[in-house]
């Protein structure tokens, strides 16, 4: 089996993960560089057309430039044109559609199983970072009918909703976007949501009014307190809530379902480490001076820090100085005097 030998081995290739490859590279840094499918993949399954919240300057990296045509937000196929221009501009090498399966600890290093097409190979490193993120999953409501072919947990592309019945589940920021683009697109959205109104705190400002709108105005019906309990192939059954008691239930039909009702962390890497992992987000334990979690060596960056998150307070833009952290402690320089990781919101 091929063995490959080297300093630092990097796990996940989105942004903060390839920001901390140019700086390795930068600084001459021996570095094996890692990811399960293609970079930037959390953000190339975003609906096509998708624009970020945060501002450009938010989320560029390595202190290149993020233009966009038009001076606005980038979308998504603008960013991911970026991500790739970064990786050809700084030349980095990465392990691209190579999931790391195994992490042993090794003398005080590790030994890193990894499964390319062709079959495994391992990667002895002195140190690792895992930059794997915190939405490698969609959230799932575990019902009855949730993998039928018209059920999906990912917002695809509107036209595909063109003059059908789609219903959205979920209450915040992605069930609202998707609400509002797929009824552009000519779809009759529904919504279900589990509470009894919608939060004017958790949903984007310009969002708000034009939803509310729709609603109000009965355009856009909205089943409050309701929770989809069983999919076929042409309804949905809505259970109702009031205060936690269950009043009844509704078929109602639909072509389409859209589960946005959040995403998980695929902790796997970090339990197979050994890193320990605390709270209802299960986010993993490290120092925020360095970003070295309880295992020695092993360090973490970007939005894996945060675990689940429930309340979104880590993003892109907020870990920037999460490179800066590994960096120092790689090179044993101080610590950048920098703002905390957390509590930045989106612009
Ligand atoms: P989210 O903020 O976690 O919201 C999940 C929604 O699903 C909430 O309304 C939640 O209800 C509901 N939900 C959760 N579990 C449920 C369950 N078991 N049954 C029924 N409903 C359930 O996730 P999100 O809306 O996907 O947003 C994730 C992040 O992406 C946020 O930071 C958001 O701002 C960001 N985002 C960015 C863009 C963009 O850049 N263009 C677009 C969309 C989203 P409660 O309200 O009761 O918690």
């Amino acid at each position: 089996m091929q063995i490959l030998r080297t300093d630092v081995a990097v796990v996940g290739a989105g942004p903060i993960g390839l920001e901390l490859a140019v700086a390795l590279k930068r600084a001459g840094i021996d570095y094996q560089h890692f990811d399960a499918k293609q970079i930037g993949y959390t953000v190339s399954w975003f609906a096509p057309g998708t624009r970020f919240f945060s501002s450009n300057e938010r989320i560029a990296i390595a202190g290149v430039p993020l233009q966009t045509p038009e001076q606005g937000k980038a979308t998504r196929e603008e960013y991911l044109a970026y991500l790739r221009g970064v990786v050809e501009q700084f030349d980095l090498k990465i392990h691209t559609f190579e999931p790391v399966v195994n992490i042993a600890r090794k003398a005080g290093g590790f030994e890193i199983t990894t499964r390319p097409v062709g079959g495994p190979r391992v990667c002895a490193a002195n140190k690792l970072v895992l930059v794997t993120g915190g939405t490698d999953r969609p959230r799932r409501l575990d019902i009855p009918g949730e993998d039928l072919p018209h059920v999906s947990h990912y917002f695809q592309d509107p036209h595909l909703y063109f003059r059908k019945k789609l219903l959205i589940v979920g209450g915040k920021n992605s069930a609202i976007e998707a609400a509002l683009r797929c009824h552009h697109a000519g779809a009759q959205i529904s919504l279900s949501y589990r509470r009894a109104a919608l939060s004017e705190k958790s949903i984007k400002y310009w969002l708000l009014p034009e939803i509310n709108g729709l609603i109000e105005s009965g355009r856009m019906p909205a089943y409050f307190q309701t929770l989809p309990t069983r999919i076929t192939e042409n309804a949905v059954t809505l259970s109702r809530t009031t205060d936690g008691e269950w009043e009844g239930e509704s078929d109602l039909p639909f072509d389409f379902v859209l589960l946005l009702i959040g995403y998980e962390q695929d902790d796997t890497l970090l339990r197979l480490a050994g890193v320990e992992q605390r709270g209802d987000c299960n986010a993993p334990l490290f120092d925020d001076r360095t970003m070295q979690t309880t295992v020695p060596n092993l360090y973490i960056a970007g939005t894996a820090v945060a675990g689940t998150q429930d309340k979104y307070r880590v993003f892109i833009e907020n870990c920037h100085v999460h490179v800066e952290r590994i960096m120092a402690a790689l090179t044993g320089t101080p610590a950048p005097q920098a703002p905390q990781a957390t509590a930045m919101p989106e612009s």
